[in-house]
């Protein structure tokens, strides 16, 4: 029944980045003290203590998140992530209001990508910012259109923004990814269907998924995931999407995470890491900082 669960944490192209799913063993501890699933109304528990400490979100931090961006009818969902993500990791211990904005319309420009099948479209868009990078915002922009591709119509020679690389985690628990998220913004992989289309931020809230009824290969939909909390003990992660501030939260939605280990599926098939081994900030921010 489950396609998600090989054994082993799987991490590829980039073993030698020093994310590991092993460094967040100690958050795993804690998880275990609380076992929220089994909180009803008559039960004592003090949701107090363990919100507090069991909330990210970086939209608590200026200039880290670029605003959302709505994609329309293209299929770029994985270059609004890629350039989201790197922005992030870049802007992160910036001083306000020095932080950067990249061009999405860049990466647009220059990347091959095929509507069809996005999930060949974050790999060539990974392996660009790796080599090539991207300028600023001001120097390519979309003028607040559509993402269509163009010729860039600036020199050649300015300053582009890459990262060292990207570490994939294919098989994870959500448990793993809470340190990393409070470390930075990470792209998320979660399977495109009606459901996600026609979240009722409103009405249910938390999105969740039933996985199982899911293909073997899902097709897939890039976003970010840009925090993580808690609403009457039900655990979510917070997500930017990219269409438009009608949808969700004004573009936000909160999605099902995986309270305890091994109980559920992750809402995501994939986590991208971006990874910059001379960027000067510090190495996480603090809890309530
Ligand atoms: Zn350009």
């Amino acid at each position: 029944m489950d396609n998600n669960k090989r054994k082993g944490k799987e991490i590829y192209e980039e073993p030698e980045t020093v994310f590991t799913t092993g460094e967040t063993s100690s958050s795993r501890v804690e998880e275990t003290e609380g076992d929220y699933e089994n909180v009803g109304s008559g039960a004592y528990y003090d949701y107090y203590d363990y919100e507090s400490y069991d909330r990210w979100d970086w939209r608590d931090y200026d200039g880290v998140l670029g605003p959302v961006i709505d994609q329309r009818d293209q299929a770029t969902c994985w270059a609004v992530a890629i350039v989201r993500v790197v922005q992030a990791l870049l802007n992160i211990g910036v001083v306000v209001p020095q932080q950067l904005e990249l061009s999405i319309q860049h990466i647009v420009n220059h990347v091959n990508f095929d509507a069809e099948r996005g999930i060949n479209n974050i790999r060539n868009a990974l392996s660009f910012m790796k080599s090539s990078g991207v300028c600023l915002e001001s120097r390519c922009r979309s003028h607040g259109r559509q993402l269509v591709r163009k010729n860039c119509t600036h020199q050649q020679h300015i300053n582009y923004h890459k990262v060292d690389g990207f570490t994939h985690l294919t098989d994870f628990e959500d448990a793993d990814l809470e340190d990393i998220v409070r470390r930075q913004p990470v792209i998320g992989l979660i399977p495109i269907n009606a459901e996600l289309h026609y979240y009722d931020f409103g009405r249910d809230m938390i999105y969740q998924h039933d996985r199982t009824t899911d293909p073997a290969d899902p097709a897939v939909h890039n976003v970010l995931i840009v925090g993580f909390g808690n609403r009457n003990g039900r655990p979510y992660w917070i997500v930017q999407n990219s269409w438009g501030e009608d949808w969700g939260d004004r573009g936000y939605a909160y999605v099902y995470r995986q309270p305890i280990s091994g109980r559920s599926i992750s809402q995501f098939t994939e986590i991208i890491i971006p990874n910059k081994r001379d960027h000067p900030r510090p190495p996480g921010p603090k809890s309530g900082a």
